[in-house]
């Protein structure tokens, strides 16, 4: 899929995870929180659905059955077992088919993969073959270009965004998010069509929950001072507009 170098960390079995825990907890206290509010939860995607209305910075994706299966069909039929795979913390790899392990997680010569804690290697000659038929997969996913935002959450801080000032739209990043004010957000000054600069003061103020639109990819340079949003982008914040 395009990625340079995976690698997986594996928390230890049964102890304090903290911030893993934490989300869990969270889910589940909502889920018992709905419940006690007299609305059935009879499977995951009511489950999802449900949690995915109350307000929570947790991110939340719905993996159907169909999706698990067309994975599973991919594999190839000659997978060699690792063995022990409950003692292994960490797992790397930088090419398809080829994977190393070990017992504890490290990361000391990145961007080099070291040695320590006695790493181990396989290559998996099937699941170099093991291309990404289009057809098992399902239809390419789409590019998200920008994103209505519906409710504002915490999560969303550090996010690009375009906001509504006096009609015009800006673009700029939110710093806060506060459910009465809605979001303080440092904006960039425009010049002529989608060019944008930092302005020498800083533009940093509160936008009204309605005037906060959409979320956007981070503009990119065009020359040294000025920057420019995916052009797609500013044609679907434009619809909002009656401005050029
Ligand atoms: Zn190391």
């Amino acid at each position: 899929m395009g990625f340079q170098k995976v690698t997986w960390n594996f928390l230890e079995a049964g102890h304090g995870k903290g911030p893993a825990d934490g989300v869990g907890a969270a889910i589940k206290r909502q889920a018992d929180a709905i419940v006690a509010q007299g609305i059935d939860i009879p499977n995951g995607k009511v489950l999802y659905e449900k949690l995915r209305d109350q307000p929570s910075s947790v991110q939340l994706m719905y993996v159907t059955e169909e999706e698990i299966e067309r994975m599973d069909s991919v594999l190839p039929e000659d997978l060699i077992t690792i063995k022990g795979t409950m003692q292994i913390h960490q797992i790397v790899s930088t090419r398809p088919g080829d994977i190393s392990w070990r017992v504890l997680s490290c990361f000391c010569s990145e961007p080099q993969i070291c040695q320590c804690f006695g790493l181990q290697h396989v290559e998996q000659p099937g699941a170099q073959r093991a291309q990404r038929p289009e057809s098992a997969l399902g239809p390419p996913i789409p590019t998200l270009k920008s994103q209505d935002i519906t409710l504002l959450h915490e999560g969303l801080i550090g996010s690009w965004c375009v906001v509504r000032y006096d009609g015009n739209p800006y673009t700029g990043l939110i710093q806060d998010v506060n459910s009465e004010n809605g979001a303080l957000v440092k904006t960039m000054s425009r010049i002529g069509k989608n060019r944008w600069y930092w302005p020498m003061n800083d533009d940093i103020i509160w936008y009204q929950p309605e005037d906060v639109l959409r979320l956007v990819p981070e503009p990119q340079p065009v020359t040294k001072r000025h920057m420019m949003l995916d052009p797609l982008v500013w044609e679907e914040v434009l619809t909002e507009f009656d401005c050029e």
